[in-house]
């Protein structure tokens, strides 16, 4: 059953399409139309017309301002099916194709999306993560597109809807569509959305302009006339275009300065587009030489251009009839940037500074370019949004909208609400469930972080989980301040492993003579400043070394010459190769002796990895199973008599294993966070867990059984020194027996 009016718009859309796109699908469009209409069936819309009327005028818009391709146009007459029929993803996606149903899901969820108003720092998260969350743009232009046309037929809502829905649009799609270069529709947008917000100063401000072009129309005639012959006299090649301020513009200009509109000098504007920059300041001189300039009013953009990339001359004249206009000069390529130049103006707003790469939104340009005609079809499949693939938008439980680096954390979102909140952190939930601090955030989460005043304080490992700057620094902020005895012992160790890392002897260049002349060159008072620097992470083991590495080298040979001492040679490397012969034949990375190729296992009751002192027992039909030397199960005292030849030599070699299973157990005094704490630090690492379970004992201890997969005694040595480290961790140690 399609109506005839129906039939009549979609006629009109077909040729419209053909226009630009002559090889459209229009075989599926028409079957878009088609499912549309059937689904929303006898459906009406509050102006007692048929639903489908709707989605045919969203397709309209989309064809006739945007130039989409037949998906997008399907997606249109779509896009209300989800949300108002019993339409589903998988009946579109069969019927027409997945990404028509994805775009048709897209729009559908922004549609379902609630807003109150918001501060505007708010309201410009809000929109970013609007379009960070249509991972495809066309949804993006859809739901702009259908906003336009639900503006342009909001007279049959209640004043109510109309209000709410109006001051949406001003804050949400008019800037998108704005940020988008879609200018036209952004001034429908907010012309539209101000008729409903202020509907006195609206027709007011209507009336006003209907008046003047009336009255003045022909002086803007003669004005275009002349500027264009005075050109042409000067062989100056050019084209010139006059337009009306639109109404909202006024609007803002009469209440941002207080203004009566008699007093808004730029009713009217002419653009004068011309070849070369030298040629924009002789328009500029002829302007000038033709009409009085009003004071105060000149600016040169050219010369310095604003922060978004706008280049442009810009000067407001008095005419003969003492009727002032406003001019504005640039070349072609300036117009291009001022009409569709969203990306410079994009990249501005993000990073504050202007930097950032062109190329990353080179898309937009492409979008607006291809509006010149060219092949629809070819280009949009490549418009996939990523400019905010940097930045994650997550929401507060108060709906506020919270701006964060990609990757961030709770961690990151605790203490970007503040400070206390990171120090005080329990525990944190996403979507109202308890997650490990080192979830990774996406676009439209809901964050909560759980706080109690009895918090130890963050733990160290939360610098190296924290995305953001500001986290790390307000972590490390904590650790200067809170823990000034810890950071000295901290950073003394780490201070002294990389002497010996370098191949210096504390004890030999850090004697009380030395101190002096070692500090000159770090400039700290005491060694126990500087150490409390590198604890908080103020400051770097490696930069001290590196800076006294001079003295050091010195104060080393002084030492050694006058009695050569016999261990002056450096530390031996600490990690010595553990599996020394690769060509051992071998079974897991063992070389057991004597016996070739035979079964190899590792005792469940010590877990042993590569670098540990083993030994191996010959089981009885079950190969040769391999414990840690110090393992009760293989101490001598435990060995019946009868076993003692089943002991015998295994050593580490062959060919590893890429990783051994083992256990830690690790004890504490209990606190909420402590498992989180834990797990959180062994992700850190990027050791798999396999198992992790903790069980209270008495006086508010606990005992955390955890079973991690690990390449060798070194990456197992590293973790432990990581959970060590965690706060009212007491012992980490590796069962046995
Ligand atoms: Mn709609």
């Amino acid at each position: 059953m399609i109506q005839a009016i129906a039939q009549e718009m979609y006629d009109k859309l077909e040729q419209t399409v053909r226009e630009y796109n002559p090889a459209a699908d229009f075989k599926q469009i028409r079957a878009a139309f088609e499912f549309a209409a059937e689904a929303h069936g006898s459906q009406l819309r509050k102006d007692g017309s048929p639903y489908i009327t709707h989605p045919l005028a969203v397709a309209q818009i989309i064809a006739e301002e945007l130039r989409l391709d037949s998906e997008s146009i399907m997606a249109c007459l779509l896009h209300d099916c989800i949300e108002d029929t019993g339409a589903t993803h998988e009946e579109i996606s069969k019927l027409f194709s997945p990404t028509v149903a994805d775009l048709v899901e897209g729009v559908t969820k922004l549609t379902r999306m609630n807003y109150t108003s918001k501060e505007d720092e708010q309201m410009e998260n809000l929109r970013k993560m609007l379009i960070a969350m249509s991972k495809d743009i066309r949804v993006i232009l859809i739901k702009a597109s259908d906003r336009l046309h639900n503006m342009r037929t909001m007279e049959y809502q209640t004043p109510d809807k109309q209000r709410k829905k109006s001051m949406e649009t001003m804050e949400i799609y008019a800037p998108i569509a704005h940020r988008l270069g879609m200018q036209k529709i952004k001034w429908e947008l907010e012309d539209l959305s101000l008729k409903y917000i202020d509907p006195v100063g609206f027709r007011e401000i209507e009336k006003s302009l209907a008046g003047k072009k009336e009255e003045f129309g022909d002086v803007y005639r003669k004005v275009e006339k002349q500027i264009s012959d005075r050109l042409n006299e000067m062989g100056i090649r050019h084209s010139i275009k006059g337009r009306m301020k639109h109404p909202y513009s006024i609007y803002r200009k009469m209440y941002r300065q207080n203004l009566p509109i008699d007093e808004i000098f730029d009713l009217f504007a002419f653009r004068v587009i011309v070849d070369s920059v030298s040629d924009c300041y002789n328009v500029l001189g002829v302007i000038h030489d033709l009409y009085r300039p009003i004071l105060g009013r000149f600016k040169d953009y050219i010369g310095t251009p604003k922060p978004n990339g706008y280049q442009s001359l810009h000067t407001t004249v008095m005419g003969d009839a003492a009727v002032p206009f406003e001019v504005q000069i640039r070349t072609e390529a300036m117009h291009a940037v001022a009409e569709y130049g969203v990306a410079a103006h994009w990249k501005y707003k993000q990073d504050g500074q202007g930097g950032g790469s062109e190329g990353k939104y080179e898309w937009v340009r492409r979008l607006l370019e291809n509006q010149e005609g060219a092949d629809a079809e070819d280009f949009i499949h490549s418009l996939k949004i990523d400019m905010f693939a940097d930045e994650v938008f997550v929401y507060t439980p108060n709906g506020d909208v919270i701006n964060l680096p990609a990757g961030a954390t709770p961690i990151d979102f605790a203490y970007s609400i503040h400070s206390a909140v990171g120090n005080r952190m329990i525990g944190a939930k996403v979507n109202g469930r308890m997650v490990p601090y080192d979830t990774t955030l996406k676009n439209g989460d809901i964050v909560e972080v759980l706080t109690s005043k009895t918090a130890k304080g963050p733990s160290r490992d939360w610098m190296t989980i924290a995305k953001s700057s500001e986290a790390r620094s307000k972590i490390r902020q904590w650790f200067k301040k809170e823990k000034r005895e810890e950071n000295i012992i901290q950073g003394r160790s780490s201070f002294e492993a990389e002497l010996k890392h370098n191949g210096f002897n504390p004890k030999l260049v850090l004697t009380e003579e030395h101190r002096a002349a070692l500090l000159k060159r770090v400039s700290f008072h005491s060694f126990d400043e500087l150490y409390a620097a590198i604890g908080y992470g103020g400051f770097t083991a490696q930069k001290a070394v590196n800076r006294m590495k001079e003295e050091l080298r010195l104060f080393t040979k002084q030492a050694a010459e006058p009695a050569p001492a016999p261990e002056a040679a450096p530390a031996k490397q600490p990690e010595a190769p553990i599996f020394p012969d690769r060509r051992a034949k071998s079974a897991e990375g063992v070389v057991v002796e004597g016996l070739d190729g035979c079964l190899v296992k590792f005792a469940k009751c010590c877990t042993p990895v590569p670098g540990d002192k083993i030994r191996g027992f010959i089981t009885r039909g079950a190969g040769v199973s391999v414990h840690r030397a110090d393992c009760p199960n293989a101490s001598d005292a435990r060995i019946r008599p009868e076993d003692k030849g089943r002991w015998l030599d295994v050593s580490w070699g062959g060919t590893p294993r890429e990783t051994y299973p083992t256990t830690l157990e690790v004890l504490g005094k209990d606190r909420s966070n402590l498992v989180l704490d834990v797990s959180a630090a062994l992700s850190s690492t990027k050791v798999r867990v396999a198992a992790l379970s903790a069980r209270s004992l008495p006086d508010d201890n606990f005992v955390l059984h955890v079973d991690i997969d690990v390449k060798d005694i070194y990456q197992l040595n590293l973790v432990i020194r990581k959970i060590e480290q965690i706060s009212g961790v007491t012992s980490v140690t590796r069962p046995a027996g």
